[in-house]
């Protein structure tokens, strides 16, 4: 979709603040993604006043916040993967965790970063032929997206887009890097029809310090039918390979079964109307800080877990 019909769209639909997907979990619940104010657009070269997007959003605006995870009765879960890349770390592949998806048979969700796609032609074609792989957007350069321009926000999408494209895939979803969201960056990817996806149980493996054990507890005790969960695929897990076998494991024991993140997300038991209001939604002025981790995942000291890339 070109600039000028998004905001064509954003002009004549505001009342397109209708949520296709399941309810959002409340803010501030554990392992809540990161949230930030949508502020003033503050593109490098100012954009053509046709082009801005408000300062102050409006209080319809408040209930677009991602989805992180699906109301269902169900006792289903996805599992997804984030491929990270920015332009000075292109990143690897994982090919020990693959290889244990595969062992599995379990389909898969992996968000990829453009520029992670472009550096990884061969593995592309193999992920792309493989049916139990569908893909997500996880931007392009993997930047900090919450206060882009909207222009930089769809060209971080429309590269991604038009990488995947050459493999004749698309995105089911957005993931935003570091899990970093705004309103605006959720309202403005909802109007290119893609729902914004965070997670609800984050297996914390882009950590050195997470334990293979620690991971382990951490997706069991935490997984709900329902649940997004997170891993990462490009050789920043460090102990994914180790833990995976035996999550995927626990999961089935559990009574769990696996669906791609598309398919958990049609799912949805409430799956068309607007998300209620968030409690304590954060202002304009007043942006919260960034959620932390759950302690019970890293020590103390560890950093963010899902650092990039
Ligand atoms: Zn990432």
């Amino acid at each position: 979709m070109t600039v000028t019909a998004l905001l064509t769209l954003i002009a004549l639909r505001p009342a397109a603040a209708v949520v296709s997907f399941g309810p959002v979990v409340p803010f501030g619940s554990a392992a809540a993604p990161a949230s930030t104010s949508p502020a003033t657009v503050s593109p490098s070269t100012p954009a053509p006043a046709s082009l801005r997007v408000p300062a102050r959003i409006d209080p319809g605006m408040q209930t677009f916040a991602p989805i992180r995870s699906i109301e269902t009765a169900e006792p289903a879960v996805a599992i997804t993967f984030d491929a990270c890349a920015t332009r000075t770390h292109l990143a690897g592949f994982d090919r020990a965790v693959f290889d244990a998806v595969k062992r599995e048979g379990i389909p898969v969700t992996i968000f990829v970063a453009g520029r992670w796609v472009e550096a990884h032609p061969d593995v592309m074609t193999e992920l792309a032929g493989d049916p139990l792989v569908e893909f997500g957007d996880h931007s392009y350069d993997h930047p900090h997206m919450s206060n882009l321009s909207v222009e930089r926000i769809i060209a971080e999408i429309d590269q991604t887009e038009a990488a995947l494209t050459r493999y004749g895939k698309h995105s089911v979803a957005f993931r935003p890097p570091f899990g970093e969201w705004s309103h605006r960056l959720v309202y403005v990817l909802r109007s290119l029809r893609l729902p914004t996806v965070t997670w609800d149980v984050v297996s914390g493996d882009p950590s050195a310090r997470t334990t293979r054990d620690g991971m382990i507890r951490n997706v069991l005790d935490n997984a709900r039918p329902g649940s997004i969960i997170i891993f990462h695929i490009n050789g920043r897990g460090w102990k994914t390979a180790e833990a995976l076998p035996i999550i995927l494991q626990g999961l089935r024991e559990r009574g769990f079964r696996f669906v791609p993140l598309s398919e958990l997300m049609a799912s949805a038991r409430v799956p068309a109307s607007p998300v209620a209001p968030i409690p304590n939604a954060p202002g304009p002025e007043a942006p919260p800080p960034i959620a932390p981790i759950p302690a019970a995942t890293l020590p103390p000291s560890a950093p963010d877990t899902h650092a990039a890339p």
